[in-house]
């Protein structure tokens, strides 16, 4: 039998765990959209807050949620309605449609074009059939609907493709509100929708899903010591979170594959090991966008949006942006925690010699951080297990698991990150103490009832 890759495991782990399920499944599912679980939720929830505060922490920078319906007119003036598409190529043999910078990737070679600019495929075939490939078109990936009760053409709106274009329309807005100073940042965490030709891997590609984006304001002169900064600081984030540096690496855009209006584009990239030619693919990128964004704003709204310099020359603010997806990182974070212990880990019983999964996410990451177990279901210990649960519960998500043995319920456990579990037995009703067990060490500390809210403080301080 073929050896599953690590992805395929952690695919499995997050349905059968409640992390990821497929969206729709009763129905047959929805192509590339899918549902987060009870835990999947708790993850993106944690791995979204740590994304805001760790924006946050700088006096510079504030937040934004607008609205996913925007006026028709931004996407004319963002270049979305003209240039905001995929190249595209159908077979003429089986029918099947393919991006065509994607096939080209992998095989190995490198899409000889930029955003605007369709690929050369040379003499590429069909990758299923070897049929004959039609010319590339280019496809646009705006999902549309109507406003009010006529579908007609004046009516159209579209859902948006990124969380940007709400940060650039409120730049007054903030900026007046806040009482801003230039230079200084908006960010946002919200839901883009991009009908995408070829999703796939998952939640990788999704034709729903939610971006963290970050857009500074700076004058011309101080971009580059923006981007730099800003370069280093988003590598630390997920490097500080838990994932692994060598799994990580940045990678520049060469000149012909950036956006007619970007200076400079950056990806951070994660390992997530596809394929042979699909290893290293992009986590988020940090763009250099120039004044286009306010220019283009400010000539089809027709307000300004230049701000003054100090010796009171107007100028429009040049954006640098960080913008990353919450459910690439989620599973690029999900990827990293999944370890497998052949053999296991622990050897005391047979059965546990199969092999075990440990997910190590990072304690901040982790969907529960406690679980309480009370080593047998009989009632003699269930007042002091609510006991420690009703201590821990309004503080931390925690879990109750009484059934199965301990060694059991310690790997379930293990399987969805918990970094502690908390173990009431009989000893407990005499001494009055529990044991707690670490997930990574498996080392296990007993410690007395009255100190399990002190204990748990510092754990996760
Ligand atoms: P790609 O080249 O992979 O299509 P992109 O360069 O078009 O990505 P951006 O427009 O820069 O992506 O979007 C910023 C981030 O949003 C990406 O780095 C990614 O994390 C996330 N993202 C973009 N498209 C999708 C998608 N279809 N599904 C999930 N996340 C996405």
């Amino acid at each position: 039998m073929k050896e599953l890759r690590k992805f395929d495991k952690v695919v499995n782990l997050a349905k059968t765990k409640g992390f990821i399920f497929p969206s729709s499944e009763i129905y047959g599912g929805l192509n590339s959209i899918y549902d987060y679980g009870p835990l999947g939720t708790e993850l993106k929830n944690n791995l979204k807050k740590s994304w805001f505060d760790f924006m946050l922490a700088r006096r510079d920078v504030v937040g934004l949620d607008s609205a996913i319906l925007m006026h028709p007119e931004i996407w004319k003036a963002s270049g979305h309605l003209d240039g905001f598409s995929d190249p595209l190529v159908d077979c003429k043999k089986c029918k099947g449609r393919f991006r065509a910078d994607n096939l080209l990737e992998k095989k190995g070679i490198k899409p000889t074009f930029g955003k605007d600019k369709s690929p050369d495929m040379g003499d590429m075939k069909c990758p299923e059939c070897g049929g004959e490939l039609t010319e590339v078109r280019q496809f646009n990936l705006m999902f549309k609907t109507f406003m009010g009760p006529l579908e007609e053409s004046a009516n159209q709106i579209y859902m948006r493709p990124e969380t940007a274009q709400g940060i650039y329309v409120n730049f007054l807005n903030v900026m007046g509100s806040m009482r801003m100073k230039m230079p200084f940042g908006i960010a946002q965490i919200g839901k883009a929708f991009r009908n995408e030709i070829t999703p796939g891997n998952f939640t990788f590609r999704m034709r729903e899903f939610e971006q963290m984006e970050m857009q500074y304001f700076v004058h011309p002169d101080k971009t580059k010591e923006v981007f730099d900064k800003w370069q280093e600081l988003r590598m630390e984030w997920y490097k500080d979170l838990g994932i692994n540096p060598e799994n990580l690496k940045f990678r520049e855009h060469e000149s012909d594959e950036l956006a007619h209006y970007a200076k400079r584009a950056l990806d951070i990239e994660y390992n997530f090991g596809f394929s042979k030619n699909e290893t290293f693919k992009e986590l988020e990128g940090i763009h250099h966008r120039g004044d286009w964004d306010l220019s283009q704003h400010q000539k089809y709204s027709k307000q300004k949006l230049s701000v003054k310099d100090e010796e009171g020359k107007e100028y429009i603010p040049n954006i640098i942006e960080t913008s990353g997806g919450v459910d690439r990182a989620t599973l690029a974070f999900l990827m990293d925690a999944y370890t497998e212990i052949e053999g296991g880990r622990t050897t005391t019983t047979e059965s546990n010699k199969a092999a075990e999964v440990v997910l190590k996410l990072d304690k901040r990451l982790a969907p529960i951080k406690i679980a309480v177990l009370p080593l047998s279901k009989k009632p003699d210990l269930a007042d002091t297990s609510n006991k420690v649960y009703d201590m821990l519960v309004g503080k931390y998500r925690i879990a109750y698991d009484e059934t199965g043995s301990i060694g059991k319920r310690y790997r379930r456990q293990d399987e969805i990150g918990t970094p502690y579990c908390v173990t009431i037995d009989f000893d407990s009703l005499e001494d009055k103490q529990v044991t707690v067990r670490d997930r990574d060490t498996m080392e296990q500390e007993r410690i007395a009832i009255d100190e399990v809210e002190n204990y748990f403080e510092k754990k996760f301080k």
